[in-house]
């Protein structure tokens, strides 16, 4: 799957008072790319569920004067600094000094923290190196956060401003943000909330789906709306921001009825979860079974089918044949089928979504089968793409054009090949 792209549709809220916040993550492995930002995209969804605005995302190596500065000038625009990594024990760990050089504070120990640093390790029944007691050194005024792991964290307010320092490791980040973070920012940031729904669109494209509500979506200031594309799907966010859960809900309905109006059977019902989930639903609401035969997206559809707990109610199996062998071997396609049309071919997906069906038994058989790239293949360019669905004697095909590069076409045919089931059993 590619990343989600956001489209410039996504409006700020005016009005509402937030809190400012900026999201600093401290580590050269970042920089390198050794390691993805997991951390800033968690504590951002946390922070805007709470009606937080995160108004920046900073990386910063481990360098004590490059942290310095980047403390300096977050604390000097935001109200609220959430920082990541570089509170352990060794020398590239240098987060709390260089939080106290920004701030103009002396490190104190802190011995409360020390003892406890003493006993994790006592009951580890582990040796303790001297250097993991400059973890308790924090800046002075600055208040603990009990370790997690080994790191204890700590946060400290000036100027307005309050400053968060957590562990990069993200268990550790996780306990600490939703134990201390939240708590201590909800309490300061009154009581606004800030509420998203999601449409899931599917079949419909993103310019097509922009078309037809776009009028909407200017219109808006709270709820906004927004658009993320990815896979072949489009997924339409409504946002509201309010005093309680309730008020901002009562913002976003009547919104987004007005948007499911307009997009029709290409809007999936319910909280738009992943389409695999949704056809599960559907499948389980109707003790129906689903199997597939795909040859495209080699097992991924097999992979999205199987992705919710409780999936073997429903999903029986997938056949991945990739070869024409298989295609003849393993599905039965025929010779007619497979030296005619061809195994990239409207014929082809028919013939596999409803083997799939056949050879396990399931209601309701779907398939893939085109061109991921780089090269075209059979004389059919990149991108071209055949999803079937085999329902209870009526087999739909769908030809999709994929764009992207390779992982992104079969997403692409994953999405329209489940989507393709979705609409077989709403119509049946
Ligand atoms: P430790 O006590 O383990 O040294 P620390 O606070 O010093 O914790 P780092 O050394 O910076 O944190 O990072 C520890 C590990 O946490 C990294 O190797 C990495 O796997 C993970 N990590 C760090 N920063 C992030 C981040 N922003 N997002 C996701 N993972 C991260
Ligand atoms: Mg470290």
């Amino acid at each position: 799957m590619v990343g989600g792209r956001v489209l410039p549709t996504d409006t700020t809220i005016q009005g509402a008072r937030a809190l400012r916040a900026e999201i600093l993550g401290v580590g050269t492995e970042l920089l390198l790319g050794q390691i993805a930002n997991t951390n800033a995209q968690r504590i951002s969804s946390a922070l805007a569920s709470i009606g937080v605005d995160v108004l920046w995302h900073t990386v910063v190596g481990d360098n004590l004067e490059r942290i310095e500065a980047a403390v300096t000038t977050a604390h000097s625009r935001a109200e609220a600094v959430v920082m990541t990594g570089g509170l352990g024990p060794t020398p590239d760990d240098i987060t709390a000094e260089a939080v106290a050089n920004a701030l103009r504070r002396p490190l104190d120990r802190d011995e409360r923290l020390a003892a406890t640093i003493r006993s994790i390790f006592e009951d580890l029944g582990r040796v303790m190196p001297e250097e993991n007691l400059k973890q308790a050194d924090l800046p002075r005024g600055a208040t603990p956060i009990e370790p997690e792991g080994t790191a204890p964290g700590f946060y400290m307010e000036q100027a307005g401003s309050i400053v968060f320092a957590l562990p990069g490791v993200p268990w550790e980040m996780e306990a600490m943000l939703v134990k201390t973070v939240l708590p201590v920012l909800q309490r300061r940031g009154g009581d606004s909330v800030t509420l998203s729904r999601h449409i899931l669109v599917v079949g419909l494209g993103e310019s097509h789906t922009h078309e037809k509500i776009k009028d909407l979506v200017a219109g808006q200031t709270n709820p906004t709306i927004a658009f993320l594309a990815s896979g072949g799907q489009v997924r339409v966010r409504v946002t509201a921001k309010a005093t309680s859960e309730q008020e901002a809900l009562a913002l976003i309905a009547p919104v987004e009825a007005g948007l499911r109006e307009r997009l029709g059977a290409s809007a999936v019902q319910g909280e738009g979860g992943p389409l695999g989930e949704i056809l599960g639903q559907l499948l389980r609401a109707r003790g129906s079974t689903v199997a597939a035969a795909e040859s495209l997206t080699g097992g991924l559809l097999g992979a999205e089918l199987s992705r919710a707990p409780g999936a073997s109610d429903y999903f029986l199996g997938s056949l991945v044949c990739y070869s024409a062998e298989s295609k003849r071997e393993v599905a039965g396609l025929s010779e007619a089928v497979l030296g005619g049309p061809g195994p990239v071919s409207e014929q082809a997906a028919r013939a596999l979504a409803e083997a799939a069906a056949r050879k396990y038994g399931a209601d309701l058989g779907l398939s893939t089968t085109g061109v991921a790239g780089p090269d075209e293949h059979d004389g059919k360019p990149v991108g071209t793409i055949f999803v079937g669905a085999a329902l209870g004697g009526r087999t739909e095909v769908r030809k999709v054009r994929g764009y992207g590069d390779r992982s992104n076409v079969r997403a692409i045919a994953v999405t329209a090949a489940l989507d393709l089931g979705r609409r077989l059993l709403d119509q049946s």
